[in-house]
């Protein structure tokens, strides 16, 4: 089954000193279950793409279709729900509320989606899936390390249970070894969920953690 395709999408910003391509005619399709790696130069058009996955951008020309759905035909509240449901987002700066607990992060979403209680057992579950212990629950972001700020942002990506991970440079922010405990996390939801993950970076060391790379130079897939 295909989790994301893009037929013959355009993105062009209009700006007073003149027109912007930001992609230029890209077509392509993922499988459910791949995990895809989107490498390219600064400008060449890896967030716009990414940010088109995730609902939050929509294209000047062509379509994208997410789980099946083409997100130029959707309301505004249609895509909210599709993010909300089938999409999960992990950020290079973790992008944890700050005076939330660990726990607490996790739980956010579930209440944004109109949960009717707390879920502390399945908040628990996941954060214990992702590698952390019951005593940091409690713990502010803070108090956390890079590490483990990462690993809970990937729970909270999981907790309404996503088809789909859109990672924005997970390790960007994350010492080499502390990087490669991640991108097993990656690939092991991957692997045994069958998750799939959409990642972005610019280190190529990573590309052997996908099954399939996509490269982009000034808005084109080579
Ligand atoms: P990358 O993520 O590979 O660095 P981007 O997708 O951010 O590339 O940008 C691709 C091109 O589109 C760049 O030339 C960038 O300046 C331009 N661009 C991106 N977002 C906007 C925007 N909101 N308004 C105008 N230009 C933009
Ligand atoms: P990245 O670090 O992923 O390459 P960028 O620095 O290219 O990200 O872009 C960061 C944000 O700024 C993105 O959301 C992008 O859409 C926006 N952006 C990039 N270029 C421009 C631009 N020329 N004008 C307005 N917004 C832009």
């Amino acid at each position: 089954k295909t989790a994301i395709r893009f037929k013959d999408v355009s993105k062009i910003y209009s700006l007073k000193s003149g027109d912007v391509i930001a992609l230029d005619h890209v077509s392509l399709s993922i499988d459910e279950g791949e995990f895809i790696a989107i490498m390219g130069p600064s400008g060449s058009g890896k967030s716009t793409l990414l940010n088109m996955m995730g609902c939050l951008d929509t294209p000047t020309d062509g379509e994208v279709f997410i789980s099946d759905q083409n997100i130029g035909e959707m309301s505004d509240d249609q895509l909210t729900i599709l993010r909300r449901r089938h999409l999960g987002f992990i950020f290079q700066q973790f992008n944890l509320i700050p005076l939330l607990s660990a726990i607490e992060n996790v739980r956010l979403p579930l209440i944004l989606n109109g949960g009717s209680d707390v879920c502390t057992d399945r908040c628990r579950n996941i954060l214990s899936a992702v590698g952390i212990s019951e005593e940091r629950l409690e713990h502010k972001p803070s108090e956390l390390s890079g590490g483990q700020q990462q690993r809970v942002a990937i729970a909270r990506a999981l907790i309404n249970n996503p088809e789909i991970l859109l990672a924005d440079e997970p390790t960007g922010n994350l010492d080499t070894k502390t990087g490669a405990q991640i991108m097993d996390l990656l690939s092991h939801l991957r692997k045994e969920e069958g998750k799939t993950i959409i990642m972005v970076t610019h280190d190529p060391t990573l590309s052997r953690y996908a099954d399939r790379v996509i490269n982009i130079v000034d808005g084109r897939i080579q």
